[in-house]
């Protein structure tokens, strides 16, 4: 496939997801008061600037890309344990560590 084409369609597909019923859901489980809501990870309340959502399974699996019925279904949680609240630190530290896991597999990261 057209690797420009590829990535314009995944592009469109993750912003699509930011409105996605379970993604609110889930900000909705995380939400503790006024602009307050707690990392899922550390359990740090943040702010809602400082509040990141985060795919439990990564849409790309770590072994690499598998197709677009696979990414669709994964970026697309029916279920809002899908998404999870995190902090800054903790998102940033789950995507190095996913990161790292597809250098092992030696695959792009996406
Ligand atoms: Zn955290």
């Amino acid at each position: 496939m057209d690797k420009a084409k590829k990535a314009f369609a995944i592009n469109a597909l993750r912003r699509a997801s930011y409105r996605w019923h379970t993604r609110y859901k889930a900000i909705k489980k995380a939400h503790i008061g006024r602009n307050e809501y707690v990392c899922q990870s550390c359990g740090q309340i943040v702010g809602a600037k400082e509040k990141q959502l985060d795919h439990t399974i990564p849409c790309v699996p770590v072994t690499g890309w598998d197709n677009f019925d696979g990414f669709i279904d994964r970026m697309f949680p029916h279920e809002p344990s899908g998404f999870r609240v995190l902090c800054i630190p903790c998102h940033s530290a789950k995507n190095l560590q996913e990161n790292n896991e597809r250098r092992k597999h030696n695959v792009r990261e996406d």
